[in-house]
């Protein structure tokens, strides 16, 4: 499976992944929360960022069944999904725990971590009961 390939923006949210911690880079000038990281805020262009922990749950915003294998690491079918944050940042992302037939736009999701070599990966499942984490 392709890894992830952090650099000097990235690295700190592949280490809190590491932890099994979700964050996004917050901005301590205008508050925007926003994914990926990046050098500035992408609402107000301040430089004072600071990543803050989210909750992992959300919602598919949009998504795609791919039914083609493109990488042996990643066999069709599976679903790239766009996952909107209950915080508001949305990630690009897959969707696991269920069938590609049963996501929906709108579908409630958590978060679940997946180990991929070094990195945890953060995967979406479908939200159990009541959409909360156990
Ligand atoms: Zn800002």
């Amino acid at each position: 499976m392709p890894h992830p390939q952090p650099d000097a923006l990235t690295a700190p949210f592949w280490e809190a992944c590491g932890q099994e911690r979700l964050e996004v880079s917050a901005c301590a000038d205008c508050g925007h929360r926003f994914l990926p990281p990046g050098p500035c805020c992408t609402r107000c262009w301040s430089p004072r960022l600071a990543p803050v922990e989210v909750s992992g749950r959300g919602r598919v915003f949009s998504f795609a069944v791919y039914r083609r294998t493109y990488h042996p690491g990643m066999p069709a079918p599976y679903v790239v999904a766009l996952v909107e944050l209950d915080e508001g940042p949305r990630l690009i992302s897959n969707i696991v725990g269920c069938a590609p037939e049963g996501v929906a736009i709108g579908m409630p999701v958590e978060l679940r971590f997946e180990r991929a070599g070094e990195f945890n990966l953060p995967r979406f499942a479908p939200a159990g009961e009541g959409g909360g984490r156990p």
